[in-house]
């Protein structure tokens, strides 16, 4: 997960390895050569409510967030969700129909 400001200079939101926390770094924006804060700069109220540095910023913690957290759920195709829910209906239907038929 990476470390996102904003540069002082040009103001817009950059990302960095966290390992650059409290140090320097080259802003791929306007190329300066900014502080980096030693924590995320979340937008504050002004910047909030500018809808472009909202955006930027949570296009960039989505990615962050995404980039983090490894896929543990496991993914089932529909294709393969319908045929064994059909299955489980058939072999349900079977039970019903096999214990009335019993009777
Ligand atoms: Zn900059």
């Amino acid at each position: 997960m990476g470390l996102i400001f904003r540069c002082p200079e040009c103001e817009e939101y950059v990302k960095v390895s966290p390992t650059l926390a409290g140090l320097h770094a080259h802003c791929p924006s306007c190329n300066v050569s900014v502080p980096v804060p030693d924590h995320d700069m979340p937008p504050d109220a002004d910047t909030a409510s500018h809808l472009y540095a909202k955006k930027k910023w949570e296009a960039l913690t989505a990615q962050a967030q995404t980039t983090a957290a490894p896929a543990t759920e496991v993914f089932i195709p529909p294709k393969v969700a319908w045929i064994l829910g059909s299955i489980l209906v058939a072999v349900l239907g079977g039970i019903l129909v096999l214990a009335f038929a019993l009777q």
